[in-house]
């Protein structure tokens, strides 16, 4: 694996629009709640953004009237889609790669580009190139059989990590493999890669302190701004409630988390939004930083910034997509202000704006956004941001208020999905 030459600033692709007199034609495949807050953030740019949606009643579709309905997996219908923006851009990694090189056979810019995109696609491609950059891997193998399979665990020890390296997200595609003599109950997944040609991904369990995310943006012309390391805690393998920055920061981790999220959009030639997903274990032999997994979009550790940061990551994407400068990646509250992101998932409440007034009325101070989506149990449908800055005379938001903070949005968050209605 080579750099990726920083593109020149004059293929930035807002100077296609600039020439037209126009405003910039931002176009999005995939409709999910992603491309949705991408709409905010290209009317306050005076952007145009188009979608590619699959259904009507999608998240995005529901809010982006320049919608087209397509499949994102048909050449024919991306290709008419882009055949008139200025940039194309994503909200998931599975568009499939004969898309993309569609895409580029017609000259549309795409950003991210398909030689970095495949990093986020393929976890097996993205662990060989975390490997050669020598940045911290958990141990790994790819492996093709449970004869495999249980060679790597009694190396390594169990339990052992197993990924479908193609087409996991929010934990689907990653399962368990406590022992030896379990392992035999991972044959279904072997058969279904032999037949795609492919192997899967084992990892050693690490036995992380706890879940970082680092964010970067790279722009179409190759610049860069990081964003405060955030902590993430997941509920069964899901992103559940985010703290930006990490409160309790280990002296180092932080910088090694943000130099590492760097170096990887940078050598791997990203353009706009990173998120690099790590695990930290804060003491010990192994104390240290390990790199889980890469997404080349806005992602849901970033969500935060929409009220919490002076950029929004939504906002940077669209600005870093077309090459336009990048906004400041500051806490609102200042290097000691801290935001609390809860997602919420669908449960008992079949509509959620039933609950808004109460939660509304128990924590004004919490932003409500809300994906316009069916709460099916477990779906993600929206997040509640609260914004702490520290208090006079104080460097940064005290522990014991940063606590109270969490658990009103969480209560905010249990009153709009409907999993209590205590006050
Ligand atoms: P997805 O792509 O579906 O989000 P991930 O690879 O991020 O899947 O894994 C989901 C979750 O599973 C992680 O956030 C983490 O909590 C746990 N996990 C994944 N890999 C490991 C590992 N090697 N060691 C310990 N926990 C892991």
């Amino acid at each position: 694996m080579t750099a990726a030459e920083a593109p020149t600033p004059d293929t930035a692709p807002h100077l296609s629009a600039a020439a037209r007199g126009d405003a910039p034609r931002v176009g999005v495949l995939g409709d999910g709640q992603l491309a949705r807050m991408m709409a905010p953030a290209a009317v306050e740019l005076g952007v145009e953004l188009r979608l590619l949606a699959g259904r009507a009643e999608a998240s995005a579709a529901r809010v982006i009237p320049r919608t087209t309905l397509g499949d994102y997996r048909s050449v024919e219908d991306v290709t008419a889609f882009a055949a008139d923006v200025d940039v194309v851009t994503f909200d998931h990694e599975h568009v499939p790669a004969e898309v993309l090189d569609a895409l580029t056979a017609q000259g549309t810019p795409l950003h991210p580009g398909p030689e970095a995109l495949l990093y986020a696609q393929d976890k097996l491609a993205m662990r060989r190139a975390v490997e050669q950059l020598g940045l911290p891997n958990p141990h790994w193998a790819a492996v093709h059989t449970v004869a495999e399979l249980r060679d790597f665990g009694d190396d390594t020890g169990w339990p052992v990590v197993l990924k479908t390296p193609r087409g996991g997200y929010d934990g689907k595609g990653v399962r368990i493999i406590d022992s030896s003599a379990s392992a035999s109950a991972a044959q279904d997944w072997f058969d279904r890669a032999a037949e795609q040609g492919t192997g899967l991904l084992a990892e050693e369990k690490i036995p992380f302190t706890r879940e970082l995310s680092a964010q970067v943006a790279r722009s179409a012309v190759g610049e860069i701004r990081a964003y405060p390391v955030v902590e993430s805690t997941q509920t069964d393998g899901v992103c559940d409630i985010v703290v930006a920055p990490a409160p309790r920061s280990h002296p180092t981790h932080m910088e090694d988390a943000a130099s590492i999220a760097r170096l990887i959009a940078e050598k791997l030639g990203v353009t706009g939004m990173l998120a690099v997903e790590l695990f930290e274990i804060t003491d010990g032999e192994r104390a240290g930083v390990y790199v889980n997994e890469l997404a080349m979009r806005p992602h849901n550790s970033g969500h935060w910034s929409m009220d919490g940061a002076v950029t929004g990551q939504f906002e940077q994407h669209l600005r870093a997509v077309l090459g336009l400068p990048l906004g400041s990646t500051a806490p609102i509250g200042g290097p000691g202000g801290r935001t609390v992101m809860k997602n919420l998932f669908g449960a008992s409440a079949s509509d959620l704006h039933a609950g808004v007034p109460e939660a509304a009325r128990h924590a004004p101070e919490a932003k409500i956004h809300l994906y316009g989506k069916e709460p099916r149990p477990g779906r993600k449908v929206g997040h509640v941001n609260v914004v702490l800055a520290p208090e006079p005379g104080e460097v940064a938001v005290a522990a014991a208020e940063l606590d109270r903070a969490q658990s009103r949005a969480l209560h905010a968050a249990a009153l709009i999905t409907g999993t209590t209605t205590d006050d």
